[in-house]
């Protein structure tokens, strides 16, 4: 991992934007449900990119899920 901080959201396929962690609830920042819409991912999903935020000096980047719900 770099760095560069200056990416405040970043931008997965198709152009979505990933919700900062803040605006996931758990069980998508776990990447157990669809960051996009929240189905749980009984399955697996695919990896979409990361949610990225800070809560003071804890670094809250996790890499976030979408399943088939979101193609
Ligand atoms: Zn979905």
């Amino acid at each position: 991992m770099s760095e560069a901080t200056d990416a405040a959201t970043d931008t997965a396929e198709g152009g979505r934007e990933i919700p900062p962690p803040g605006e996931l609830t758990a069980s998508q920042y776990k990447g157990w449900s669809c960051v996009w819409c929240g189905t749980p991912l009984t399955h697996g999903g695919r990896p979409v990119g990361v949610t990225r935020g800070r809560d003071g000096a804890h670094v809250l980047d996790a890499p976030v899920y979408a399943g088939p719900c979101c193609p």
